[in-house]
């Protein structure tokens, strides 16, 4: 994976960058992140934004660099049951507006980062992520 700190401005992919969109959840370890819960519906629809809203998607698959994760294969992708439906997840991303002209854009390992690290993204971002339907977005 590749690391930028929570709420920094989006360099990553060039075709990709906005005025106002900020990174969430590019994590890796040998860098501190937040732990915490998260509301059980911020989950929810995290995942459902990770499993039906994936955008910016690359040939390639980045990978979870924390124990005991960086002992996997590399292949196959990890992936995960998102809704019955299984969802690999690592080369794509999502997108969630927090209105205002932010945005904010996430791996979506993000979803595997708070469901089997304990990641407890940005209060900004959980509650975006939570309200993201009323801002005209259909899920
Ligand atoms: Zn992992």
């Amino acid at each position: 994976m590749t690391y930028f700190a929570d709420l920094s401005p989006y360099t990553y992919l060039k075709s990709e960058q906005a005025v106002g969109l900020l990174c969430v959840g590019w994590l890796e370890a040998g860098h501190e992140y937040p732990i915490g819960p998260t509301p059980p519906r911020f989950v929810a629809r995290l995942g459902k934004l990770c499993a039906e809203r994936k955008t910016a998607q690359t040939r390639g698959f980045h990978r979870c660099t924390f124990k005991p994760c960086d002992k996997l294969p590399h292949w196959p992708p990890l992936s995960t049951m998102i809704n019955d439906r299984e969802v690999f997840l690592g080369s794509a991303e999502i997108r969630v507006s927090a209105g205002k002209g932010i945005s904010f854009a996430a791996p979506d390992l993000i979803y595997h980062y708070v469901v089997d690290h304990g990641y407890k993204p940005p209060a900004q971002f959980v509650e975006a992520v939570m309200h993201c339907d009323e801002r005209g977005s259909d899920i």
